[in-house]
């Protein structure tokens, strides 16, 4: 199977070169040429299998250059339980009510979903590596707000033909979120602040990237950069895995009939989880509507009842800050789809987008798009009442973006009276929010750093994970920081 650029299709690369590459040259995103269709009774074998082995099935449909027993082996490494995950089903389904089930995607070494995807990213890349005979060694560079470093370094850590190197604002992270990378352990990883904000970080990365010299002095020392954000397929793929797992829990759990339609909600930033989601229900997945529930940045919510894209609007900082986004660069993937695959007219949008931060979709696309989606968002008001909510009514302890998710399923079934049993995305666990989720359950004492981890276990009743409860005792191995003007001597004195 070919991927081919959604801004020109006439580009075609195997599934190793597209996740080696992470972006195609002229700015498109890589996608699949084909979408493979599950047949409904492989859902009754799935069933019957544990989650590494659903991964190895439904990711080899994709990654025909890879072996099943390549495949094999790289899933037990990053689904490993305990050594990883540490719940036996790695992305176990909790019924919450008669028809509702959260999909918990935060047991991983870093207790947020992007772990679902950054364990397996960094294995399929060492491997695309050797199927293109790249001998030189990926250096994977990261701006990050918070959560994607962590994971990212937990999922590079001491992989093969890989370093890591994550910068962070100074003063743009949580005590915990800056704990958790200082403490970072392996030998192939590095750590930098940045003074400034999350802006300057990503911007002195993106600068970096852009620089010929320093390529080329890299790749004299036998290194290349490379990425791993939410735009390469490598992390989209091992997304798909766990929706198509939820709903083989359901029919274990006798909850659903095989062939019975369910509704996904979504808490949505830059719309890979989601788009993940729908290229399950496009293999066959039987799914009703897809839900995407943003937060006050709601430009998603107006998009998808609009067919308008406009990022031109005021920006909020809120307590599900990992969904702080203005544009969503996973959207481009689905408006490739849904306009049959025209790579001109995706080109144009994402032009438009570029130039004017706004464009209009044609009334195709926007009738598909609201007969597949629901769409609504939460304000930091019903966000908060929604963790009181389900700590006292299903005593479910529940972070800030699983809460926008509970939201707005509630929302969209208010209005729309479709009561389809729905599987809602768990994105984070409420340690990691520990502030927010305190403030919603009414505390007004708080403690801080590491001891807030204390408290809400104490307020809740239930443990800290082990990732979290135990940082306190790491040992800091950085605390260098940087001024953005020399990111690349910290580079280089990196890869020396
Ligand atoms: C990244 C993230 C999201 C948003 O996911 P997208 O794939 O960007 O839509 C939601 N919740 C949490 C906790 C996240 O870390």
């Amino acid at each position: 199977m070919y991927y081919v650029s959604t801004r020109n299709k006439a580009l075609r690369y195997t599934a190793a070169q597209a996740i080696a590459q992470g972006l195609s040259r002229e700015g498109g995103l890589f996608v699949p040429e084909t979408i493979p269709t599950l047949p409904e009774r492989k859902l009754e074998e799935l069933k019957g299998m544990n989650y590494q082995q659903r991964a190895v099935y439904i990711m080899g449909l994709y990654l025909d250059g890879f072996t099943r027993e390549e495949l094999e082996a790289r899933a037990a490494l990053a689904y490993a339980v305990p050594e990883k995950f540490d719940h036996p089903d790695v992305a176990p389904l909790r019924k919450v009510d008669g028809n509702t089930y959260c999909l918990e995607l935060w047991h991983g070494p870093t207790c947020a979903f992007k772990d679902m995807a950054l364990q397996m990213l960094p294995h399929e890349l060492s491997l695309a590596l050797k199927k293109n005979d790249e001998h030189r060694t990926a250096c994977i560079l990261v701006a990050t707000s918070g959560d994607t470093g962590k994971a990212a370094l937990e999922g590079f850590k001491d992989v093969d033909q890989t370093k890591i190197l994550v910068f962070y604002p100074k003063d743009g992270v949580s005590d915990i979120q800056k704990l958790q990378m200082a403490t970072q352990e392996g030998g192939n990883v590095g750590v930098s602040a940045v003074v400034g904000n999350f802006d300057d970080a990503q911007t002195g990365v993106k600068t970096l990237f852009s620089d010929e010299a320093l390529r080329e002095e890299l790749s004299r020392r036998g290194y290349f950069l490379s990425s791993a954000n939410s735009i390469n397929w490598g992390r989209v793929l091992p997304q798909i895995v766990y929706y198509i797992s939820a709903y083989c829990d359901l029919l274990k759990q006798g909850a659903i009939q095989c062939g019975e339609e369910i509704n996904i909600c979504v808490p949505t930033g830059n719309f890979g989880n989601i788009l993940a989601a729908y290229y399950a229900k496009r293999m066959g997945l039987p799914v009703k509507k897809l839900v995407c529930a943003s937060n006050a940045n709601n430009v998603l919510t107006d998009f998808i009842r609009t067919g308008v894209y406009d990022r031109n609007r005021p920006f909020y900082t809120t307590v599900s800050p990992s969904m702080d986004i203005l544009i969503s660069s996973n959207l481009e993937r689905l408006l490739y789809l849904l306009s049959g695959e025209d790579d001109a007219l995706t080109a144009d949008y994402m032009a438009q987008l570029s130039a004017t931060g706004r464009y209009e979709v044609s009334p195709a696309i926007r009738a598909q798009i609201q007969d597949l989606f629901g769409a609504g968002f939460s304000t930091e008001a019903q966000t908060e009442a929604m963790i009181g909510a389900m700590k006292r009514e299903k005593d479910y302890l529940i972070d800030t973006h699983t809460a926008v998710a509970f939201e707005v399923l509630r929302q969209y079934r208010a209005e729309t009276g479709d009561d389809t049993i729905a599987v809602v995305a768990s994105t984070a666990s409420p340690f990691k929010f520990c502030d927010a989720v305190l403030d919603a359950l009414g505390v007004t004492e708080k403690q801080s750093g590491t001891d807030l981890l204390d408290q809400l276990a104490q307020v809740s009743g239930v443990a800290a994970p082990a990732p979290l409860a135990t940082l306190k005792d790491k040992q800091v191995r950085f605390d260098g920081w940087t001024e953005k003007e020399a990111m690349e001597q910290v580079v280089t004195d990196f890869l020396r």
